[in-house]
């Protein structure tokens, strides 16, 4: 890790696997395939996680033991147990095999209403249980169109992020709402705006050392086709994937788009 040539601090990066509520067991064998062609040596000198449904946590965890690709879940409670319904603690999901979980997805901020500071919480529960806490925000369109975009981002990374994260428990997935699932992504100088935002306020909270260390992802229809040029931009360390991450080859092709550093 050090300056590149760029100037920017060039990180491990990251390629994290979104399945949402997608996936049954006979789908497993994409991420086995995923994980083959890692230990075979592609992507050997970048992280990849994939986050399957709960239900494929356990079983794919013990298949993946030992081996390159890693297993994050999709969400988390903020207790470690309780009477608490159909939910899941960071403590459980961590027994289950996850290193990492995603806390305050679009998706779960809007399905279920979950708020910055219900977020944080989240994300402070995956540092108690050991877990890398992957903090998803974003703007909608209204508010781009607003010209709120950075205002937006700036408060809710403020608000999301406990004051246990460090660069090492800690990654950042900026992912404009209107972007995931659609197709649409914002122009590579967009991105680059946001990013160096980020940046610049992680810096500003957790000093030079930790804040140029800890990872930004871009997340928001990443695919094969659009992977080089958006892991090419200042200050993406990674990505979050969706829709692309549901099928090995898609995803294998987004990893090896990505520089190792
Ligand atoms: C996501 O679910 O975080 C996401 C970015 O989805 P997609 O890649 O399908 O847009």
């Amino acid at each position: 890790m050090g300056p590149g040539k760029d100037g920017n601090r060039r990180l491990r990066r990251l390629i994290a696997g979104n399945w949402k509520m997608y996936g049954r067991t006979a789908d497993l064998g994409e991420a086995l395939a995923v994980d083959e062609a890692l230990t075979a040596g592609q992507g050997a000198a970048i992280d990849v996680i994939i986050c399957p449904p709960a239900t494929l946590l356990l079983p794919l965890a013990q298949m993946l033991e030992g081996r390159a690709l890693r297993v994050g879940a999709q969400d988390c409670h903020t207790a470690p147990e309780g009477a608490h319904t159909g939910d899941i603690s960071a403590e459980m999901l961590a027994e289950a095999g996850a290193a990492a979980v995603i806390v305050g997805h679009s998706e779960r901020r809007a399905d279920h209403g979950e708020t910055d500071r219900q977020v944080r919480a989240k994300a402070e529960a995956a540092h108690r249980a050991g877990l890398m806490a992957i903090v998803c925000i974003g703007e909608t369109l209204g508010q781009r169109q607003a010209g709120q975009t950075l205002a937006v981002v700036s408060r809710q990374l403020a608000a999301s992020l406990p004051a246990t994260a460090t660069a090492a428990n800690t990654v950042v997935a900026y992912e404009p709402v209107w972007a995931i699932g659609t197709g649409l992504t914002p122009s590579a100088g967009d991105v680059a705006e946001v990013h160096a935002g980020l940046r610049s306020d992680l810096v500003g909270r957790f000093g030079a050392e930790e804040g140029t260390s800890m990872r930004l992802l871009y997340g928001g229809s990443v695919k094969p086709g659009n992977a080089a040029s958006l892991l090419a931009i200042a200050n993406v360390d990674g990505a979050l994937v969706g829709g692309a991450s549901l099928k090995a080859v898609d995803f294998l092709a987004i990893v090896a788009a990505c520089p190792a550093q």
